[in-house]
């Protein structure tokens, strides 16, 4: 059983990162800036902000981070939206979901300039990955392809099983594995809350990646001995034992699940570094895409 260490070859693909950051600067050319909106005070979004501004600062990027209250109306959301789409230092920039319920995520979305959306969430990005067009792919997917590039996990034929459908991961990773591709050409079924025999749909499964968001929720009687598990869920639980004051739960039971798999990420260490990774690398190509 090889465990996916997306710590390490996160840490690797920054070190690429910064040099081609260095080789951006030796010939005078604009190095990526990468701006984050971030509004309110949710601590987890607040965490993973401050975590890419870091990542920026390692890879050698700029980076601006903006800070909105709470009570930030939509109509000021859209304007500083507006200001980012016009303002050309930055080079791509992310808002940090989930927004305040009174903001309307679809039309922020929807205010983005797809040139500077390198979390891929923008229709047109979506379309074009569907169509397997050159453009920003959302980080979490891109960071679970990445892994199974790196750690060359044969894909190929493969019968995958996703389980989730969210626009951000079920759904994304679930077209990128079944297109013509590697990592891909696997024959994926995309499985969420209404999926009947799910235990049955899962044995069957090559490659099972799951994001829902409920701890252990793949247990070892759903896996076949040597599949390949790709744990993407994150659950805070609290956890006075820890200095955070609370230690993070993926969606598979590690421990009866590890030794029947292949390949398996671990939470946390696996899935949560890459997609750190993925945004810096689709910051990165806002140089080739533009
Ligand atoms: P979500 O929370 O939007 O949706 C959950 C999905 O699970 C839905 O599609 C639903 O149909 C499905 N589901 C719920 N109950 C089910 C059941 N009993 N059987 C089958 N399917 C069921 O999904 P999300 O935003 O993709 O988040 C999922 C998890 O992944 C969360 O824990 C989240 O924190 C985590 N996450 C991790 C990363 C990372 O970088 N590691 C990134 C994004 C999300």
């Amino acid at each position: 059983m090889v465990i996916l260490d997306g710590k390490a070859i996160s840490a690797q693909i920054r070190a690429e990162l910064a040099e081609k950051v260095k080789v951006l600067k030796a010939a005078g050319k604009k190095v990526p800036h990468l701006a984050a909106i971030l509004v309110g005070d949710d601590g987890a979004s607040r965490t993973y902000v401050n975590a890419k501004v870091l990542d920026c600062e390692e890879v050698g990027f700029g980076s601006t981070l903006i800070n909105l209250p709470s009570e930030t109306t939509e109509a000021e959301l859209l304007k500083a939206i507006n200001r980012l789409n016009n303002d050309k230092n930055i080079d791509g920039y992310i808002v940090q979901l989930p927004l305040p319920k009174h903001i309307d995520e679809t039309k922020v979305l929807l205010a983005v300039d797809p040139k500077k959306d390198v979390d891929g969430f923008h229709p047109e990005n979506v379309g074009k990955m569907t169509l397997n067009l050159p453009t920003y792919i959302p980080a979490t997917p891109q960071g679970i392809v990445e892994i199974l590039r790196r750690y060359n996990v044969p894909t190929e034929g493969k019968d995958c099983v996703v389980i989730g459908r969210s626009h951000i991961v079920g759904s994304p990773i679930s077209i990128l594995l079944s297109q013509h591709n590697y990592p891909g050409n696997c024959t994926v079924t995309l499985c969420h809350s209404r999926t009947k025999d799910l235990k049955q749909v899962c044995q069957k499964a090559d490659i099972i990646i799951v994001a829902l968001g409920s701890p252990g929720f793949v247990t070892a009687d759903m896996v076949k001995e040597g599949a390949c598990v790709i744990d993407v869920g994150i659950t805070r639980m609290d956890d006075a034992s820890k200095k955070s004051g609370f230690r993070l739960l993926g969606d598979v039971d590690y421990e009866t699940v590890a030794p029947k798999c292949s390949f398996i990420t671990p939470v946390p260490g696996g899935v949560g570094p890459m997609t750190r990774a993925a945004l810096m690398m689709n910051t990165m190509k806002v140089t080739e895409l533009i």
